[in-house]
C-alpha cells in the first residue's frame, strides 16, 4: 500500500479566533461518522494538522466519504518512509510513477522540520527530483510555476511525501450553528438551497407540504428521494422529513379568498406552519428555495407580503442565481434527475389563472379573516407525519406515538 496516511487541512475553520477549538471538533466528529465503516483508521490531531492513518484501508474509498464533509478545504494522499536519502528517492519515485502518467511540469520542494538530518532542504529536493527525472522523461522542471509539486518533509519520526491535493467541499461543518427547517418541494431550487444551507455549518429537517388525494405517492417519494441525496452530508447521514397534508386547508383558502390571492395566502400559511414546526422542532430559521423573480410569488413585493406572517430569519441560498446555475449545482449534488421527474405538487393544484403580482398586505388580512384559518392550521400539525430519511436506506415512518412527544 503507496499511501500511509490522509493529510487533512481545515478551511475556514483557521478564521474563527475562538470559536476555531470547537469547530475543529465538530469537523473532526464528523470525518469519524462518516468513516465509522473503515475500522482500521486511526486519527492523530495535533491541532494545526489533522492525520487519518489508513491502515491498508482503501484510499479511494475514505477519499469519497471526505467528500461528504464541510468544513474541510483538502487533503493530501500522503507516503511514509524512514528518514533516509535512499528511502526517500525510491519513495518519491513510487509517488511519481502512480500519480503522474501525462506530461507535466513538477518540482520538488523540501521541508526539512528535522534539523539533523544531514542534507540541507535545498540538497534533497535537487537529489529527489533529478532521481525522480532519470525515471519519469515525461516530467519536466518547473521551479517557478510548475502543475505538481511533490512535498517532501522530513520529520525525526520517518519522512512524508505527498503530490495530490484534493479539494474538499470548503464551508463550515453541518451542526456548527445549529438547526433550520427546510421547505422541500419536489422542484430544483429547494435542495440546492438545502444543500448551500448545510455548506454553512446549519443541520436541518425538511418541510413538505403535500394534498393528496391530488399529490401521489410518487410525489412524496420525489421528496424522500431529494433528502436521502441531502442526507449524506448531515452529521449522522440522516435527516428528518416533517409532511404536513395541506388539502383541506388549501380548498379553505380556495373556498374563502379572491381565486388572485390563493397562491399568496397558501403561501403565508406555509410559512405560519413552518415557523410552529421550526419551534417545536428548536429550529430558528426557515430556508426556502424561492429565487427573486422567478415566479408571481416570488416578486419583491409578494415576498415583502408572505414574509409579513413571521419574525422568523429566512434564508434563501438561491434568491439571486440564475435557474442555469442553479441547475448545475443540482447536477453535482445528484438532485436533478429526481427534481425533473413528472409529479403534482401542491402549489401547483389550485393554480389561479391571474395570480396576483403586487399584493397587499391589508387585503391578505381582509380576506384570511374570511375563515378560522388557525383551526385548519391547527389540524394541519395534529396530522403531520413524520420520516426520518437515511443516506442509502429507505425512509422509515416515525411512529405517532412518538411524533406525539414532538408536538
Ligand atoms: P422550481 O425548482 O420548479 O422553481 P420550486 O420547488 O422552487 O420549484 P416554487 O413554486 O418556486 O417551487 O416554490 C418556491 C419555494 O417554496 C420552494 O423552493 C420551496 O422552498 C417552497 N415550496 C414550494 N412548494 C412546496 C411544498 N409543496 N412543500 C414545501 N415547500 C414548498
Ligand atoms: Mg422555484
Amino acid at each position: 500500500m503507496l499511501y500511509d496516511r490522509i493529510l487533512v487541512k481545515y478551511g475556514e475553520l483557521t478564521l474563527k479566533g475562538k470559536n476555531k477549538a470547537s469547530f475543529i471538533n465538530q469537523t473532526i466528529r464528523t470525518i469519524k461518522e462518516k468513516c465509522k465503516k473503515f475500522e482500521k483508521l486511526e486519527y492523530i490531531n495535533n491541532f494545526e494538522r489533522f492525520y487519518i492513518i489508513l491502515n491498508g484501508e482503501d484510499y479511494e474509498k475514505v477519499t469519497e466519504a471526505l467528500n461528504n464533509v464541510f468544513g474541510l478545504h483538502s487533503y493530501s494522499l500522503t507516503a511514509k518512509c524512514e528518514s533516509n536519502l535512499e528511502a526517500i528517492k525510491d519513495l518519491a519515485k513510487k509517488v511519481v510513477e502512480t500519480e503522474i502518467k501525462v506530461k507535466t511540469t513538477f518540482k520538488v520542494e523540501t521541508n526539512r522540520v528535522d534539523k539533523n538530518f544531514p542534507m540541507t532542504s535545498l540538497e534533497v529536493s535537487k537529489v529527489v527530483a533529478s532521481h525522480v527525472l532519470k525515471n519519469s522523461p515525461h516530467l519536466i522542471v518547473n521551479v517557478r510555476n510548475p502543475e505538481i509539486t511533490l512535498k517532501v518533509e522530513i520529520r525525526s519520526n520517518g519522512t512524508y511525501i505527498m503530490t495530490k491535493e484534493i479539494i474538499g467541499l470548503g464551508g463550515l461543518p453541518v451542526g456548527m450553528d445549529g438547526k433550520g427547517i427546510l421547505m422541500l418541494s419536489g422542484g430544483i431550487d429547494s435542495p440546492v438551497a438545502g444543500f448551500f444551507i448545510q455548506k454553512r455549518g446549519v443541520s436541518i429537517d425538511m418541510l413538505h407540504f403535500s394534498s393528496p388525494p391530488y399529490t401521489s405517492d410518487r410525489s412524496k417519494q420525489k421528496v424522500f428521494d431529494l433528502t436521502e441525496k441531502l442526507a449524506k452530508y448531515a452529521p449522522k447521514n440522516r435527516i428528518r422529513v416533517f409532511n404536513i397534508p395541506f388539502t383541506k386547508l388549501q380548498k379553505a383558502i380556495y373556498d374563502n379568498c379572491p381565486e388572485s390571492y390563493n397562491i399568496t395566502i397558501m403561501r403565508r400559511m406555509m410559512y405560519r406552519i413552518a415557523e410552529k414546526v421550526a419551534k417545536k422542532n428548536k429550529a430558528v430559521i426557515i430556508i426556502n428555495g424561492e429565487n427573486v423573480g422567478q415566479v408571481a410569488s416570488q416578486t419583491l413585493q409578494s415576498m415583502y407580503v408572505i414574509n409579513n406572517v413571521t419574525s422568523m430569519p429566512i434564508i434563501r441560498p438561491v434568491a439571486t442565481m440564475d435557474k442555469i446555475e442553479i441547475i448545475k449545482i443540482a447536477k453535482k449534488i445528484e438532485t436533478y434527475d429526481i427534481s425533473i421527474r413528472p409529479y403534482e405538487d401542491c402549489c401547483t393544484i389550485f393554480v389561479p389563472k391571474h395570480p396576483v403580482t403586487k399584493p397587499e398586505l391589508d387585503k391578505c388580512i381582509e380576506y384570511e379573516n374570511n375563515f378560522d384559518y388557525e383551526a385548519y392550521i391547527t389540524e394541519c400539525i395534529e396530522n403531520i407525519e413524520v420520516i426520518d430519511v437515511n443516506a442509502g436506506n429507505p425512509p422509515k415512518i416515525v411512529s405517532s406515538s412518538d411524533i406525539g412527544s414532538l408536538f
